[in-house]
């Protein structure tokens, strides 16, 4: 299928290149001599760190490990169905310049690249529109496009950002990722599983604080 394929409203613009680019596809081709073979290695570890593997319960799950995290790491093969957005009308003067839209929270899971454990958590997402606009179920595709990967919280929310720009050309765009990470609550002794936060601002969101502020009273987060 092609993306133009995909267009069928006439207002739809095909954003090609530039966002493809942005996405920072892997694609995968993986054999299924290799899937079996990382599920040999998956039940050598499994049966060495004390999991019984003749169960019924247990005999499969080395595969189904393997498939599931292939799945956790969908993000990588991108998503065709992001690349369509809807022309809309920049009519300039200060709406265009303040008018928000936002979404959130947008809940994500995504692997830590330092020890493969999951983080995971809620997204808000906000841009100030010129002449493109993308549909709100779009906003959470990107989001997991990026999320689904091995990867960092900074990254999640940088690539966000950039995807964002990259397609709409927007004249602002807000980012507010909150997750908690696995890789540091399952190991050590906490009585809190504390959020970890990051923002990153583009646009008129830079120099703006009101703008930033009211980004989060939107959001119902309290700053
Ligand atoms: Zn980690
Ligand atoms: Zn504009």
């Amino acid at each position: 299928m092609s993306f133009l394929e995909l267009a069928d409203s006439s207002n739809e613009v095909n954003v090609g290149g530039g966002s493809i680019e942005v996405m920072d596809l892997h694609r995968r081709d993986i054999s299924d001599e290799q899937l079996r073979r990382f599920e040999q290695y998956a039940a050598e570890m499994f049966s060495a760190f004390g999991m019984e593997l003749d169960s019924p319960a247990t005999t499969d799950t080395p595969r189904r490990f393997v498939r599931a995290l292939l799945d956790a790491t969908a993000g990588y093969e991108g998503d065709p169905k992001l690349l369509t957005v809807f022309e809309t009308e920049c009519r300039g003067g200060p709406d265009c310049r303040l008018s928000q839209v936002i979404e959130g929270p947008i809940q994500f899971y995504a692997l830590c690249e330092h020890h493969a454990l999951p983080f995971y958590g809620h997204a808000y997402v906000g841009y100030i529109a010129h002449e493109r606009i993308i549909g709100i179920s779009k906003l959470t595709r990107l989001v997991r496009l990026f999320a689904r990967r091995f990867t960092v919280q900074e990254r999640v929310g940088q690539q966000i950002a950039d995807g964002l720009e990259a397609m709409l050309a927007p004249h602002g765009v807000a980012v507010y990722l909150e997750a908690h990470h696995l890789c540091t609550q399952m190991r050590g002794v906490q009585e809190t599983a504390p959020l970890t936060r990051t923002t990153f601002w583009r646009g008129e969101y830079e120099n703006n604080p009101a703008l930033r502020a009211e980004f989060f009273t939107a959001c119902g987060l309290q700053r």
